[in-house]
């Protein structure tokens, strides 16, 4: 998943995409309102973390840009502890929940952990195809209760590929969602993690739709 984090004060915003890295996110970031707007309009996100005072653009304009502009994406607001306005304003705005400063990174996490759950249709942080466990809170992944061992770009393909289950994702989707804005990307590596996953995860869970590109199923779900 490719998160965008949007917060001017330089030592939060080296927390924030430190923490969610380590969480297993792709994350893109800027400093300013302006670029922040820039890039949620551009580029495809899962969810963005927006800090509402920022240079340039304040938050509440940028959110409601990007809602004028038919941008779904969850956001998550980051609000100051005494300003209930500003919280009103962000929901009004298009937020789909908040964070006040200052805050534990765990919460922040665990928000974000909810809401790209909820944009995707899934109940609890616990994802389960078939025999494969993904739980998004500790990155832990299992195949019949035994624990699997994968490297940071396998575990985000894994990831996307269990948030958006029996859907048939294209390796364009999958390159845009798996790498942060400054890799050179090529859409031929996504063939070899994939490769890589089936030799871990069972070859079956993983189903080619040629032309089209990549569909997790469960293999008793699978027509
Ligand atoms: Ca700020």
């Amino acid at each position: 998943m490719r998160l965008l984090v949007v917060e001017d004060d330089p030592d939060l915003n080296r927390q924030l995409v430190g923490a969610l890295e380590e969480a297993g996110y792709v994350v893109d970031s800027a400093k300013d309102g302006e670029e922040g707007h820039f890039l949620g309009d551009t580029e495809p996100y899962d969810a963005v973390v927006l800090d509402l005072g920022l240079p340039e653009m304040d938050g509440v304009t940028v959110l409601e840009k990007w809602r004028r502009d038919g941008k779904i994406m969850p956001v998550l607001i980051l609000t100051a502890r005494d300003r209930w306005s500003d919280k009103v304003a962000g929901f009004d705005a298009g937020a789909d929940d908040y964070v006040a400063k200052p805050f534990f990174m765990e919460e922040v996490l665990a928000r974000l952990r909810a809401l790209l759950r909820r944009a995707t249709g899934h109940a609890t942080s616990e994802l389960e195809c078939g025999s494969v466990r993904v739980d998004t809170r500790s990155s832990r992944v299992t195949v019949d209760g035994r624990a699997i061992k994968l490297t940071s770009l396998e575990y985000r393909l894994l990831a996307y590929m269990m948030h958006h289950r029996d859907r048939v994702i294209s390796r364009t989707e999958l390159v845009e969602h798996l790498y942060d804005q400054d890799f050179d990307r090529d859409s031929n590596t996504i063939e070899v993690f994939v490769g890589r996953l089936r030799r871990k995860l069972g070859k079956d869970v993983i189903e080619t739709v040629r032309g089209l590109g990549y569909r997790l199923t469960a293999p008793e779900d699978a027509v």
